[in-house]
């Protein structure tokens, strides 16, 4: 899985944004002849790590041009960034799990006026349904006087 495409300022409209994250590398042109874009993988085995991908991927037409950017990670730090994945993988389930929850609280919420609404209406309608009975059962009454 990649993220946004982090491409850097072309040469020609910045003179001195020519570095990607402080190494000066050349963007490499990808198959369709055009500069690739930086990305990063999300991936267990490359987490964190970076690669050049066709610019037309996010459009559906991607040449599956790929180049990594970042060198090979040691031992260390891959059993490090191995830790922050799983940190990073927790997290993602326990805000989706918390935005289901909050969708489920605003339909309940929502359900509940709904029903209160109803409720009221019903009131309403069986108070006028007991004044006319008062009325007529006073006028009866008044009646037999
Ligand atoms: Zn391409």
């Amino acid at each position: 899985m990649a993220s946004q495409c982090n491409s850097p300022p072309s040469p020609s409209t910045a003179s001195s944004a020519t570095s990607i994250g402080g190494d000066s590398t050349k963007i490499p042109i990808c198959y369709c002849g055009v500069e690739s874009c930086l990305k990063t993988a999300y991936t267990e085995a490359n987490f964190g790590k970076r690669f050049f991908s066709c610019v037309n991927h996010k459009f559906g037409r991607s040449c599956r041009f790929f180049m990594w950017f970042d060198p090979p990670m040691c031992i260390h730090g891959r059993r490090v960034l191995s830790r922050i994945r799983e940190r990073h993988e927790r997290t993602r389930v326990e805000i989706e799990i918390e935005s289901h929850l909050k969708t489920k609280e605003d339909e309940y919420a929502k359900s509940i006026a709904t029903m209160e609404e109803e409720y009221g209406k019903h009131t309403a309608r069986m108070e006028e349904e007991y004044a006319k009975c008062s009325a007529m059962i006073e006028h009866n009454m008044h009646g037999y006087d």
